[in-house]
């Protein structure tokens, strides 16, 4: 659709960085992550808004697919990932191109959180190792 920004992507006429494509969708970084990984997968045909998908069609359970290879080639498919659709203003919808998002990474802080009480409590042993033997 002409003045559709994923529609310009897929098209290749407006630049991004594509990680996954085929017959049916395209799956490329988001401009402005949310997060260290934050990929959005979109189906080649315009569709507005998950309102106007049939209901059986095959395009949800596709993306689905594709996130879960994604998720595992990223490497987050056990650590963990968020995977949705926002849907019209309310849901939080920008681009009026159907597309789900693949967002993960912000695990990173409580990883850094469990590493500094792990140090810290080592410390404190050792210290205290240290004050009983002098
Ligand atoms: P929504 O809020 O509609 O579910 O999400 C739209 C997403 O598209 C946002 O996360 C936004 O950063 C991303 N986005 C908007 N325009 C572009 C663009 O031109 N290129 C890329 N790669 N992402 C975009
Ligand atoms: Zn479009």
């Amino acid at each position: 659709m002409s003045g559709c920004i994923f529609c310009k992507i897929i098209e290749g006429k407006v630049p991004a960085n594509i990680v996954y494509e085929d017959e049916m969708v395209v799956a490329f970084w988001d401009a402005n992550p949310a997060s260290p990984i934050h990929i959005l997968i979109v189906p080649r045909k315009h569709v507005p808004t998950l309102n106007d998908i049939p209901d059986g069609d095959a395009i949800l359970g596709h993306i689905g697919d594709v996130a879960k290879k994604l998720a595992r080639d990223l490497g987050v498919a056990d650590t963990g990932y968020r995977f949705f659709i926002n849907v019209n203003r309310g849901g939080g919808q920008v681009v009026f191109h159907l597309h789900a998002h693949l967002v993960s990474g912000r695990d990173m802080g409580t990883k850094f959180i469990k590493a500094a009480i792990f140090l810290a409590v080592g410390w404190r042993k050792l210290l205290k190792k240290l004050g009983s033997n002098g």
